[in-house]
């Protein structure tokens, strides 16, 4: 009932838990972006689409969990693009939507199984993120208001 979901800010700095160590950067959203998450916004993997600093859209594929950098105590939004870029671009503006659920949060009891997951989830965002989204939501207001 909440997806879509529009939601953008700056990117922070993370916990640095190693997202680029295990191949899979995530784009913190900043604590403004998180406090305005409705509170019965369920934790889980997501995907959807993303743009930085206004730039063209591209898949996605989300965590919104409970940060640890914060004892818990507060959520984070963390969002991997699904595609390569050269450099860093923390303190860009990043929009997103989120269009679809993935799974639920869990705990892994290895970091091999995390990763498995991590692999998984890319896979199920792939295979369900279509063009046809994409080109709507490109079109889309939201992501046509400048920043
Ligand atoms: P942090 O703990 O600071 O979030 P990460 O290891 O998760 O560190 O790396 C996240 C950073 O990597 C992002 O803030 C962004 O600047 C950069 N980055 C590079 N490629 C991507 C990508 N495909 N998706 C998300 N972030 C990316
Ligand atoms: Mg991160």
């Amino acid at each position: 009932a909440m997806l879509p979901y529009f939601a953008s800010g700056r990117v922070v700095t993370g916990f640095g838990r190693g997202g680029k160590q295990l191949g899979c950067p995530t784009a913190n959203l900043e604590d403004a972006t998180v406090s305005d998450l409705p509170v019965d916004f369920d934790c889980g993997v997501y995907y959807g689409f993303a743009s930085v600093d206004g730039g063209p859209l591209n898949g996605m594929v989300m965590s919104i969990g409970w940060n640890p950098q914060f004892k818990n105590t507060r959520k984070s939004m963390e969002v991997h693009i699904l595609r390569s870029f050269d450099d860093d671009f923390y303190g860009s503006f990043l929009k997103i939507v989120i269009t679809g659920f993935v799974r639920p949060m869990t705990s892994f009891s290895s970091l091999d199984e995390l990763v498995k997951a991590i692999d998984e989830d890319i896979r199920i965002a792939r295979e369900k993120l279509t063009t046809d989204d994409l080109n709507k939501y490109a079109a889309h207001e939201f992501f046509n208001t400048p920043i």
